[in-house]
């Protein structure tokens, strides 16, 4: 039977245990470093030690516990292997969510009356209809798709940004570095659903933010590193830009004294947009552990080139 290799801080992944025992009847689970987990088949990782992967001689497949694969990606030595990530219609549903919530704080002013709420100030902000607010999403795979068209069905005009050509109805489409600009350009509401990858590190810059309409809010649900914070900052103060909710840090937690918590205009969410269970990410696990064992084609690869 198989042995499954569990490598992150300690007792993070203790709960899939369990619903790997029950789907995969005499599997071995081990925690990361324990000896038999040097010698798994399968390692299932959220930040894994830098050369760990590399050092477990019968490994066959890497398992991430998230959409992103970046946290495994990161250490250069780990070995050419499928490796797989979490793909469920319950997160992509709780990204949309976050996504349209995200969309209608700043569309219906809630940014500008729950700070007024506070202060005791009345003041009524005109209205504009879903139609004449535009909202760009960057990155249309699963969780950007989603939400550009639920955000299409209630009314938005709605773009989006990919690497290849896509189709989506109602969303006008844009790929490839070049349509960059002319994408952010048209752009008030900006949401980041990009991978974290050696092309889209630090893309969220000052250059590229100061090319969105004066008055244009960020969503960040992406990745901490897509964003330059001093830049966003910077253009937050000058009155470039109106607002960001930020859900995702270069250092998370983001620590209590983290000037960020304070910024007028932003808002801080703790990385909770889209939350796998422990119990959808062991089911997954175990049904690409099957999968490797009768020698069928595996669940969710990520294409190593790309880097997602
Ligand atoms: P995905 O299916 O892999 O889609 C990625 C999209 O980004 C694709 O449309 C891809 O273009 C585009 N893209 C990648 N590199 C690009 C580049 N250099 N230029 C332009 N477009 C590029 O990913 P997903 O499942 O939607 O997840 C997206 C990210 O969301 C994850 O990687 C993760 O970081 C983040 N996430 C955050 C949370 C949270 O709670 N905050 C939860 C889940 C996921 P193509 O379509 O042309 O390939």
């Amino acid at each position: 039977m198989i042995t499954v290799a569990l490598l992150s801080r300690p007792g993070l992944m203790d709960p899939m245990k369990a619903v790997l025992a029950r789907e995969l009847p005499g599997v071995t689970v081990a925690s990361w470093p324990e000896p038999a987990a040097r010698e798994a088949d399968i390692a299932v990782c959220w930040k894994p030690e830098a050369g760990a992967l590399a050092s477990m001689p019968k490994l066959k497949l890497i398992h991430a516990i998230a959409a992103g694969v970046d946290n495994i990606l990161s250490d250069p030595t780990v070995p050419d292997l499928p490796l797989c990530r979490i793909v469920d219609p319950d997160i992509t549903s709780a990204m949309t969510e976050f996504v349209l919530w995200s969309t209608l704080y700043f569309h219906r002013d809630f940014d500008r009356v729950v700070s007024n709420s506070r202060d005791g100030v009345w003041q009524r902000y005109e209205q504009r209809a879903a139609r004449d607010r535009k909202v760009g999403i960057l990155g249309l795979g699963e969780l950007g798709a989603a939400a550009a068209s639920r955000l299409v069905e209630l009314g938005f005009t709605v773009s989006a940004w990919s690497r290849s050509p896509k189709t989506i109805a109602g969303v006008r489409a844009y790929h490839g570095a070049d349509a960059l600009d002319a994408f952010l350009s048209e752009t008030e509401i900006l949401v980041s659903l990009l991978p974290l990858t050696a092309s889209t590190i630090g893309l969220l810059n000052a250059e590229r933010l100061s090319r969105l309409p004066k008055g244009a809010a960020l969503v960040l649900c992406s990745r901490g590193e897509h964003l330059v914070a001093d830049d966003l900052v910077a253009l937050l103060r000058s009155g470039h830009l109106r607002g960001a909710v930020l859900d995702v840090f270069e250092q998370e937690p983001l620590p209590a004294d983290h000037p960020l918590w304070r910024e007028p205009g932003v808002l801080v969410t703790p990385h909770m947009a889209a939350i796998a269970s422990w119990e959808t990410i062991a089911l997954q696990v175990a049904e690409n552990a099957r999968r490797l064992l009768r020698g069928e084609p595996l669940l969710n690869v990520v294409d190593r080139a790309r880097g997602y």
